[in-house]
């Protein structure tokens, strides 16, 4: 190829070593066609690109970057502590600090075990529900993304009841025969599902807030029947926190909506940017855990020093007075914003936010399942991304994905962002 362009010779040359040029597919802009851009370096609001064009990022790693990119302070504490040792097998004061500032700050967590992926935290979550119970089934719903554990990678099946299919291959069916997949914010199909599975069911995890089906906002009402329903029936409640923990609220989605989980799967911001994750519950729970219970799991990096240093700072930085109100405002301003420029170009769209978290929705309201969400208008979506990537302008290269701002994006970033996007809708 000639290109003069880094990225297009970057992703040339990685995809001759690895599968479509990436680690992890969504990088691979398969959604919205186009070139990755390839990453050289970030900095508060901001990342740079090979070609040494600047973007103002609303993906912040995905979650993780909450302080804002390579924050002095986070810096320096991993630089402290990659001086100690990298990886130790043992354990470490560190860790304890860790636990006992999650357990202070995430209202049903007493016990919790450090993990270095939100797939591995969920996964645990998912055999300790199993192993508690003695239970072999699971709910989840349609578009919540738990991570690539087998018996997760699952979308609903050919009727209401009916168990799941693989939405991989390598799945074998075996394995995801014991999930049942049903729709979100949808009451009577939970009820449903309890009348004729009830003493069958060992879990129910859900995004409480869902972040990878764009951004969608669980109803109260919903969450309160998975919580009255788990209960009658003796069935764990699991929420994946691992994307809005630490995100819509420094307590999570359930300080937001005052209900408590029997067990909770965290990641993203308590790792910083470094691999944390995290699952907790009550002590009861947790102490069915291996070494202590007859639950396995291990981790030759789990509470990786330098990564625990990163963590621990971040959840220090979070918890400085007003962070979450400065934060909240900042996403309600961009939503706010695009939406108000959307309107002035005649634009079917509109924006959302919770706490740190946002969605954009080429439709009129913001949608309550997948269903709703896969019909807004995707095509439309690509052409304002690739118009915003132009202008600088970073948003996750796939409308089924939520954004994400940092403490860093001050208002005059989010204005500027806002005025790209004028310019971007009067041409739509
Ligand atoms: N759960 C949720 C809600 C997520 O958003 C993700 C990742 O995006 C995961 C689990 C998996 O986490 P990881 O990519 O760290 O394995």
């Amino acid at each position: 190829m000639t290109t003069t362009s880094k990225n297009d010779q970057l992703f040339e040359r990685a995809q001759k070593t690895t599968p479509g040029g990436v680690n992890s597919p969504v990088r691979a802009f398969r959604s919205v066609g186009g070139t990755p851009r390839f990453i050289t370096r970030a900095e508060g609001p901001y990342f740079w690109d090979a070609d040494g064009k600047r973007y103002i990022d609303y993906i912040g790693s995905w979650g993780p970057a909450i302080v804002g990119h390579a924050h002095p302070t986070v810096v320096k504490a991993v630089q402290d502590a990659a001086t100690r040792g990298l990886s130790f097998g043992a354990p470490t004061e560190g860790e304890i600090e860790m636990a006992e500032e999650i357990v202070r700050l995430v209202p049903s967590i007493e016990q919790v075990r450090l993990v270095s992926s939100g797939t591995e935290a969920t996964m645990s979550a998912l055999r300790l529900a199993r192993g508690a119970t003695g239970r072999d089934k699971i709910v989840k719903f349609e578009g919540c993304y738990h991570g690539h554990a087998d018996s997760l990678l699952v979308k609903a099946g050919s009727g209401l009841l009916t168990f799941g299919n693989p939405t991989s291959a390598g799945v074998p069916e075996d394995f995801v025969k014991h999930t049942l997949v049903l729709d979100y914010n949808n009451v009577a199909q939970i009820e449903e599902a309890f009348a004729n599975f009830g003493n069958e069911i060992a879990c129910v995890i859900v995004e409480p807030v869902a972040g990878n089906m764009n951004l969608i906002k669980a109803n109260e009402d919903f969450l309160k029947a998975l919580r009255a329903l788990c209960t009658k029936h003796g069935a764990l409640l699991i929420f994946d926190e691992v994307m809005c923990g630490f995100r819509v609220a420094l307590g999570g989605a359930q300080e937001l909506y005052g209900i408590q989980p029997d067990l909770t799967a965290l990641g993203k911001v308590i790792g910083g940017g470094l691999p944390v994750a995290a699952f907790g519950g009550s002590a009861a729970l947790m102490s069915k855990m291996s070494p202590v219970g007859a639950v396995y799991q291990a981790g030759t990096l789990s509470g990786n020093p330098v990564a625990v240093a990163a963590g621990m700072t971040t959840l220090k930085l979070i918890q400085e007075p007003g962070f979450y109100a400065k934060l909240g405002a900042t996403a309600k301003r961009l939503a706010d914003g695009l939406t108000a420029a959307a309107r002035d170009a005649h634009i079917t769209f509109c924006a959302d936010s919770v706490g740190g978290m946002f969605g954009l929705y080429f439709s009129v309201t913001p949608p309550n399942n997948y269903a709703e969400m896969m019909a807004g208008d995707r095509e439309r979506f690509n052409v304002f991304f690739h118009a915003m990537l132009d202008e600088g302008v970073y948003f996750a290269p796939a409308a089924f994905e939520a954004g994400f701002v940092s403490a860093q994006h001050t208002d005059e970033v989010i204005d500027e962002t806002i005025a790209a996007a004028r310019r971007v809708f009067a041409k739509l």
